[in-house]
């Protein structure tokens, strides 16, 4: 890892250095903060976490060939060489923010919003990477120590690397922007998230627009320009912010969009300023979902500042995959499941409720709580059981505590049933769900939902 020495790191995290002189000017090879993944020569990061403890493994980690480490503890007769700091969570940061700042022809693409960040993150990359060696974060690493951990993956030869930042709080976009630099900031929405720290939408906007300030001289802000609160954001560094949304006042925005059902979302864009010139583009998305159009509409805006043509667009597009957990569409043979029990908010139900909408056979809704809501959280359930009441759904299913405000919102107005817990409903499975059934299963992450999907898979 280019300028990344004994010395060098030592320096970024404020940390006193226990090793001989000669070691002083050696590059690490990697980095991590997991003692199974230590490589020879590389850092190991121990960190204290709830289960376990990063510094019971320092012996290990050595015996391995690591060529540093960085503990919050004095090491008695070490077998190599250390860095002692106060807060190894922050050395982690800090050695992200290095660097990052020593890939000085990295473009980054930073992205961040309530609701889609990481569908529109795999969309930007599956389009940017027809054209330039593109990294992305994995999953969900959105955080402060998963954007470090995706930072550490970018190599010498990487081209552009397509963030995902996640917040639930003020200030914390400070410190991934700070680590991320980004060339391009990208916001999907500003939604109902969070709110037990951000208050409300006005907060939330807030909180992850701090991103604009380490937004780098020349880079430009790519915002959803539907999203009322987006909408007012007039300026980021002196340039103005390009809008995409499927509203024609946005800069690019788009129209005549035609559902395929589950098999994704055909659409025209306009307004492409791409590198061939031809500003029209139709795409066919393959992953299902009108918010979709969205997701690529930030991915075309992102590609033309990046000098791709309409074909390479089409392409990336056209190539992408669904997601486990997220709108996966698995066909079992019996039944189609649509998998969406990663996690769940109020904007991402409805969204997933209009995905299923488009089945053509018995649609059956299977909904768990959805968490982290703050003081209107009962109110936030019940919306979505309103919103359910005028669409095209046979049968919805709600398990736990705050889904039975679902199934209240409902008022008695589609085939309903609510259960305690997700053992009642397994009583009742097989009376419920029929065979070619289409459902969405669909809930907080801390729910557990995926135990359905499997159970689903095998019925
Ligand atoms: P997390 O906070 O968990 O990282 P995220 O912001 O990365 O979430 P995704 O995982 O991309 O969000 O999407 C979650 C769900 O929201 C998807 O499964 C889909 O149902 C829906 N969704 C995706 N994109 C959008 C969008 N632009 N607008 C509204 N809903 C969306
Ligand atoms: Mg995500």
């Amino acid at each position: 890892m280019k300028g990344m020495t004994v010395k060098e790191m030592a320096k970024a995290v404020n940390g006193v250095v226990y090793a001989p002189e000669s070691f002083e000017d050696r590059e690490v090879s990697s980095i991590t903060i997991d003692s199974r993944k230590v490589e020879e020569d590389g850092l190991f990061i121990a960190i204290k976490g709830e289960r376990s403890d990063g510094h019971d493994y320092i012996d290990s980690c050595f015996d391995k060939g690591a060529l540093c480490v960085i503990s919050e503890k004095e090491l008695t007769n070490p077998k190599g060489a250390y860095i002692k700091v106060e807060s190894s969570l922050q050395a982690l940061k800090d050695l992200a923010t290095l660097y990052r700042g020593n890939l000085t022809k990295l473009k980054v693409v930073g992205i961040t919003g309530s609701v889609g960040k990481t569908s529109t993150k795999e969309t930007i990359y599956s389009v940017l990477s027809t054209k330039y060696n593109t990294l992305k974060t994995l999953g969900n690493f959105n955080n402060e120590i998963g954007l470090p951990l995706t930072v550490f993956r970018i190599e010498d030869n990487t081209e552009i690397a397509v963030l995902e930042m996640g917040i639930s709080d003020f200030n914390e976009m400070t410190r991934l922007a700070k680590i991320a630099r980004p060339d391009i900031a990208v916001i999907t929405n500003i939604g109902y998230c969070h709110l037990e720290n951000l208050g409300d939408r006005d907060g939330v906007l807030k909180a992850k627009t701090e991103v604009f300030d380490y937004v780098k001289e020349g880079g430009k802000a790519i915002l959803n320009g539907d999203d009322d609160k987006l909408a007012t954001v007039k300026e980021v560094k002196g340039s103005k912010p390009i809008f995409f949304g499927e509203s024609k006042e946005n800069d690019i925005y788009a129209d005549e969009i035609e559902s395929l059902g589950l098999d994704g979302t055909r659409f025209k864009m306009h307004n492409l300023k791409t590198a061939d010139g031809v500003g029209e583009i139709v795409v066919t998305c393959p992953v299902p979902g009108s918010h979709m159009v969205l997701n690529c509409l930030a991915a075309a805006a992102v590609a033309c500042e990046f000098n791709l043509s309409s074909s390479e667009i089409i392409e990336g597009i056209s190539n992408l995959k669904t997601i486990a957990g997220r709108n996966n569409i698995i066909k079992t043979g019996k039944l189609t499941v649509i998998d969406d029990c990663y996690n769940a908010n109020p904007v991402s139900m409805k969204a997933s409720i209009d995905v299923l909408a488009m089945a053509n056979t018995r649609k059956v809704a299977l909904l768990g709580d959805m968490f982290e809501l703050g003081t209107e959280e009962k109110e936030l359930h019940r919306g979505v059981g309103e919103y359910i009441k005028d669409k095209d759904i046979d049968l919805v299913l709600t398990i736990g505590d705050l889904a039975k405000n679902i199934y209240e919102g409902l008022e008695g107005a589609k085939e309903a049933h609510h259960f305690n817990t997700k053992d009642e409903f397994r009583g009742q499975m097989s009376n419920l769900i029929k065979e070619n059934d289409s459902i969405l299963v669909k809930a907080s992450h801390g729910m557990h939902f995926e135990e359905l999907v499997e159970e689903l898979k095998n019925f």
